[in-house]
């Protein structure tokens, strides 16, 4: 370790995103990236703005934030862009959970939650998720600094309905309570309608998955213009410009495809279904998905091994060497026929 790191950094452990192979021919199934390409819209859109990158994009990103809320029908000063939903989940510990109790979240959820928390020096508590991995919500109900919650939850695709997380929020008035919502696109329900009965909910999406937009790098959060002016006040202290022009104006486009969106996000769906049945076939427990990845673990085969050998068949899943979910796979939900040359491979190892 350098001796010119500051003490607190060279103690960090950061996040380790999902292979991005370098050599091609993998059939890629292992970041829960779309597998259809982004509206053509979109692309024109960028293409377009490529003549103004001369000029600083708007700060505040207003011709987006208008997008949005004209797609969920809320206010504009109720919407947070940000330089993808990470960015806005590091800009939100920062702004609302320093404080002295702990935060709390699930001991199985999006690893990135537990390095925020490392970075600043943020105290948090795992709370365990049921057996079934299903969400324990009387045990978020418990004194706490902030809550997280990742809804549809990663990687296990189990979601909580409203009332679940309603209940929650009633339990927690004085403190923000953080629904990442990454995958809520494909059959969650969202918490987007509750936002003005609850000021301690801050709601954060991604343009990643359901929009096909993991490349241009957009997120945005939602909630009580009170919590927007809070991350506002993180995100002038640290960048003015996080979105650059064509993130921008390609995110605009993706928000009023509409019908390209739904078409896309249907198909996904579908095809999660049917890949799920087959693979129940073949003896794998699959947990009940609404996300666009399938969380799956064979009592007969080892999930490690099933890892690498699908690997060698050049096919990528994710594969967690964490307790509790080392035997189990996250496989993403690509085309029809990438989903039928992942299942031939697995019966292939079976054989
Ligand atoms: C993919 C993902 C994100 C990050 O999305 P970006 O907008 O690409 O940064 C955040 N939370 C969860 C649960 C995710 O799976």
């Amino acid at each position: 370790m350098s001796d010119y790191l500051s003490p607190s950094i060279g103690k960090l452990t950061p996040y380790v995103p999902g292979e991005q192979p370098r050599d091609g021919g993998y059939i890629k199934l292992n970041t829960n990236e779309n597998p259809y390409p982004p509206s053509p819209r979109v692309i024109e859109a960028i293409r377009n703005e490529t003549a103004r990158l001369r000029l600083y994009p708007d700060p505040e990103s207003e011709e987006l934030k208008a997008a949005v809320s004209e797609y969920y029908n809320i206010d504009k000063n109720q919407v947070f862009t940000g330089n993808g939903s990470d960015e806005i989940l590091a800009l939100s510990f920062m702004a609302f959970f320093m404080k002295d109790k702990p935060i709390l979240f699930p001991d199985v959820t999006y690893s990135f939650y537990e390095v925020y928390a490392a970075l600043y020096g943020i105290k948090y508590n795992l709370v365990p998720l049921n057996p079934d991995f299903t969400v324990p919500v009387e045990k978020f109900c418990t004194e706490n600094a902030g809550i997280v919650l990742a809804n549809p939850n990663a990687p296990t695709g189990i979601a909580l309905g409203t009332d679940e997380i309603r209940t929650i929020l009633e339990n927690n008035r004085d403190k923000v309570v953080l629904v990442d919502e990454a995958y809520v696109d494909f059959g969650a329900q969202s918490m987007v309608p509750f936002i003005k009965d609850y000021p301690n909910l801050l709601i954060v999406q991604t343009l990643s998955k359901s929009r096909s937009l993991a490349g241009l790098r957009v997120g945005f959060a939602i909630g009580d213009s009170k919590l927007v002016e809070g991350l506002n006040r993180v995100k002038n202290s640290f960048n003015s410009y996080p979105l650059d022009r064509l993130a921008i104006k390609g995110a605009i486009e993706a928000f009023k495809d509409v019908d390209y969106f739904k078409e896309t996000t249907w198909k996904i769906v579908n095809t999660r279904e049917r890949v799920k049945t087959k693979l129940r076939d073949l003896g794998f427990i699959v947990t009940e998905s609404r996300s666009n990845f399938l969380f799956v673990s064979h009592p007969g085969f080892p999930a490690r091994d099933m890892f690498a050998r699908l690997k060698e068949k050049k096919v990528l899943v994710r594969y967690f060497d964490k307790p509790r979910i080392d035997n189990y796979l996250r496989v993403t939900i690509g085309t029809d026929d990438e989903m039928d040359i992942f299942l031939q491979r697995v019966k292939e190892i079976f054989l």
